[in-house]
């Protein structure tokens, strides 16, 4: 044990590597218990993707826009001791598509009602469809993910949730609907052809419908400041710009970790914020082939292509927003693969676009007469890869993403017209960049896949705990489903982890 600490005389009880939600929540419940904890993290700001940048007076999200779980957020951070939780604002959601022109953020019967008013001859099926989401939903509130992770028995709840875990949403709305559009909104909550499970996309629309999607006032990067205060409040300490290398291992069993810029330090228990990939195929030496194979087989979900803009306040007609968020398909077929896309509006017409008016629920986010907008379509990795050298950019990325982006914009224009010439402030952010500045294996948005058949449990397990001894996931990707959401499951992972730590069973 001495040999490998010789250099360093730095010792803590639990090192936890990245100042994410995650992280930030396992140091706070640890130190809180009275645990000496250094959190390192390699930028230089707290929160990791729930952090945002400026530019002229915009502010903007690297990461998350918004947030679910707002119950289960908000008695963590009491349970911390927070004081003055931040106020809450609903964001709303909007889907237009050809004739149809839906707000969805509505209560499911309500949501039923309206659809059946613009669908008449599908209203038995829309009923049939929301029935079914809401037997899950209702088994879904009987059961925390924790009873969910544990019983061994078949509750009735449970016995919902197995039955439906592993159909996919797609066989659900094919069953009971026709038509393509109600199809693709009720099983997508969007414009995009059903990919979850019946029990994921439950839990989603009881977000949307139910619990609500949130703000948060001054910003999303309040969480993990708030953390970050109790973590130092209860006597933490947390290390911005240091990036750890490795973790150190020693006959199995995590034994601390060794800087990047020097110097080992000795903990008996590693908690590691980091990706997964990143935490079992680089910072752990000696992990097994077939381990790391079976690791780089998990799949994630999939990356975005961003576009930040800051625009003058009546010179781009908004009225086309009924909420915050505007889901939207200018023209039907099949969406141009990102492999054959040129840079031309019509190559984004079939795309899924999310158009958010970011400054709409909060003005500070823009300077005065100005308006924050967030334009997003999906990405895959694997087009943009071919342009990465190490973190550095190589051939025609730059001027490719930013006509990728004036064709994104111009294809927006059709719905909020006057839109292109309107810009004053713009940022493009891409696969590349969720890989390198949000430190995301393959720049994944939101995890492992949400895909139905892509996992074979029914709902969630936990990846917190992991073969090497000592060592403890946190995080999105602790958990191979979101039950809380992004940021919510990342909180929860914290308690869930530093629970284990101290040997407090989890129910
Ligand atoms: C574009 C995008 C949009 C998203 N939108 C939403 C949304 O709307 N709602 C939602 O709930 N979630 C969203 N998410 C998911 C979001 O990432 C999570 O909700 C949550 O913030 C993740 O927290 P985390 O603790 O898992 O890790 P992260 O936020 O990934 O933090 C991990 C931290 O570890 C640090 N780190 C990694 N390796 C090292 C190392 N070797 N040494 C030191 N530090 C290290 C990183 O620098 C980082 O700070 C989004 C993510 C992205 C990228």
């Amino acid at each position: 044990m001495v040999g490998i600490f010789d250099d360093s005389g730095e010792s803590a009880d639990v090192i936890v590597i990245g100042a994410g939600i995650g992280g930030l929540s396992a140091a706070a419940y640890l130190a809180r218990a009275g645990r000496n904890v250094i959190v390192f993290e390699q930028d230089h700001h707290l929160g990791g993707t729930a952090h945002v940048f400026r530019r002229k007076g915009f502010t903007f999200p690297a990461g998350p826009m918004s947030f679910t779980s707002p119950g289960y957020i908000s008695a963590a951070l009491i349970d911390l001791g927070v004081k003055g939780i931040p106020g809450f604002i609903r964001d709303h959601f909007q889907v237009r598509r050809g004739i149809l022109d839906q707000v969805i953020s509505l209560p499911l019967s309500l949501l039923a009602q309206e659809l059946s008013n613009n669908f008449p001859w599908e209203k038995r099926g829309i009923l049939a469809v929301i029935s079914v989401l809401e037997e899950v939903i209702a088994a879904l509130d009987r059961m925390r993910p924790e009873e969910f992770m544990a019983e061994e028995s078949s509750s009735p709840a449970r016995q919902v949730i197995e039955r439906w875990g592993n159909i996919p949403a797609r066989d659900l709305v094919d069953r009971h609907l026709k038509d393509p559009f109600l199809r693709d909104l009720l099983g997508s909550q969007g414009t995009s052809e059903p990919e979850m499970s019946v029990v994921l996309l439950a839990r989603m629309w009881n977000f949307m419908s139910g619990e609500g999607i949130w703000y948060t006032e001054g910003g999303i990067n309040k969480f993990p400041e708030l953390l970050a205060e109790r973590v130092c409040a209860f006597g933490g300490e947390i290390r911005l710009g240091e990036r750890v290398e490795r973790i150190l291992v020693q006959e199995g069993r995590a034994v601390g970790v060794e800087r990047c810029a020097g110097g080992r330090i000795r903990a008996p228990l590693i908690i590691s914020d980091a990706d997964y990939q990143e935490t079992i195929l680089r910072l752990l030496p000696g992990v097994p082939a077939h381990e790391k194979k079976n690791v780089l087989l998990m799949p994630l979900t999939s990356s975005a292509f961003s576009v930040f803009i800051g625009v003058k306040k009546g010179s781009v007609d908004l009225s086309a927003f009924r909420g915050d968020h505007l889901l939207v398909k200018l023209e039907e077929g099949e969406p141009v693969p990102w492999k054959d896309k040129k840079p031309r509006p019509e190559d984004f017409m079939q795309d899924e676009i999310w158009l958010s008016w970011w400054s709409r629920h909060d003005p500070l986010l823009a300077p005065p007469g100005c308006e924050a907008l967030i334009i997003k379509v999906d990405a895959p990795f694997d087009v943009f890869a071919p342009f990465d050298a190490g973190g550095r950019r190589k051939g025609r990325y730059y001027s490719m993403k930013e006509e990728m982006a004036d064709a994104l914009v111009e294809a927006s224009s059709k719905v909020l017209p006057g839109l292109s010439r309107a810009v004053v402030v713009r940022e493009v952010a891409t696969p590349l960049t969720y890989k390198d500045q949000g430190h995301r294996s393959n720049g994944s948005v939101a995890g492992w896949s949400w895909r139905s058949g892509d996992h074979p449990e029914s709902w969630t397990r936990s990846l917190t705990v992991t073969s090497v001894e000592g060592l403890l996931m946190v995080g999105l990707q602790s958990f191979t489903r979101l039950f809380y959401g992004g940021m919510g499951t990342a909180m929860y992972s914290g308690k869930y982890a530093a629970d284990v730590a101290l040997g407090i069973p989890c129910l």
